[in-house]
């Protein structure tokens, strides 16, 4: 069987994993200083139960996965997981997303693997302040990452750019020069709420208003489910604009996807703490089919919309769901 759709007739064809929620730094938005309450290690699934559950799911038709955590390059052997997934008839994209710190390492064995494209999270472009969100990275690391990545050919590079007033929404113009200057494609998100967070909030609206200042941004064509962001160009660039406004702009109609966290629980919207165990039937010995039936019970449970913002919704870690 192929082809998974939703209760509100959405296609369903992608998976986001988290395969981790430990993380090499605790940036100001994500995490608190210490760190959050780890899950036990043996309640992480294995590269092999992955690999059974991304199976069941290709089966239905799903097939795009992104990697993610935590992250993703700090859990170890995460090259031969994407030789693993790649494996999987049906599976033709595997992408990851990335601080980017261990990137330029993995880079070539990436690529080899199987890996196609990677998203860069940088959320500045000076190396003090790049200390400062990240609490201790070193930018000159992750620009090294993107390099090499872009020397093996994972493309395109993506990097993910969450505005806070005050401490980064004075870049808008350097990342936006930089899809003229070396063709970047930038995407800037809006800073979802966090318990530990107390950072200003940037409508991406204003976001858009303010780089428009620049130059006219002419938008470019995105295929259907191609994710939340709206794309555009300035004129001549090579790279493109993207914004992702989860908050102020509902981008729910185009959900085209499914997370999985690190612990097994297969979580139909990012923004809401329903959860489908599969990692206990998994252990307890289902079959293929018994997978498949808790997967679409998954896909039968997508919300319509989120409620991210609003008094009732939930403060979501996004280290352990993967953004
Ligand atoms: N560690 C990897 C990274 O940073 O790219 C992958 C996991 S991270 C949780 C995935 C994405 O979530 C990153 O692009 C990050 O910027 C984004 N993110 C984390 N906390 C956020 C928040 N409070 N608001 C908006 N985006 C957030
Ligand atoms: Fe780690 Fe990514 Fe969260 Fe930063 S955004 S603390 S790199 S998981």
């Amino acid at each position: 069987m192929t082809g998974l759709t939703d209760f509100f007739q959405r296609p369903i064809n992608y998976l986001r994993i988290s395969v981790t929620d430990r993380c090499n730094l605790r940036c100001i938005y994500c995490m608190p200083p210490q760190g959050i309450s780890l899950m036990p290690r043996e309640s992480m699934l294995s590269y092999e139960e992955i690999k059974i559950i991304v199976e069941a799911a290709a089966t239905l038709g799903i097939s795009k996965v992104r990697l993610t955590g935590g992250e993703p390059l700090a859990r170890r052997g995460l090259i031969d997981l994407v030789a693993m997934l790649a494996s999987i008839p049906g599976i033709d994209d595997i992408s990851l997303t990335t601080n980017g710190l261990l990137l330029s390492e993995a880079a070539p064995s990436l690529k080899e693997a199987g890996l196609r494209r990677v998203n860069v999270s940088l959320d500045t472009l000076r190396p003090e302040r790049f200390s400062q969100i990240t609490r201790w990275g070193s930018l000159d690391e992750v620009l090294a990452g993107i390099d090499a990545a872009r020397s093996v050919g994972l493309s395109p590079i993506k990097l993910n750019t969450v505005i806070m007033r005050d401490v980064n929404d004075d870049e808008l113009f350097d990342f936006a020069n930089m899809t003229v200057d070396e063709g970047w494609h930038v995407r800037f998100i809006e800073l979802m709420p966090f318990e530990t967070t107390d950072l200003g909030f940037v409508p991406i609206a204003e976001v858009k208003k303010r780089i428009e200042v620049l130059g006219a941004l002419e938008p470019c064509f995105t295929e259907a489910g191609a994710g939340p962001a709206k794309y555009y160009r300035l004129s001549g660039a090579r790279g493109t604009i993207g914004f992702i406004g989860p908050l102020s702009e509902s981008f729910c109609s185009g959900c085209n996807r499914l997370r999985l966290t690190a612990n097994g629980q297969l979580r139909p919207c990012l923004a809401s703490d329903a959860e489908i165990d599969l990692r206990q039937p998994l252990r307890n010995g289902a079959t293929k089919e018994d997978l498949i039936r808790l997967i679409q019970e998954a896909v039968a449970a997508k919300p319509e919309g989120h409620r991210l913002g609003l008094e009732d919704s939930s403060c979501i870690a996004m280290s352990r769901v993967g953004g």
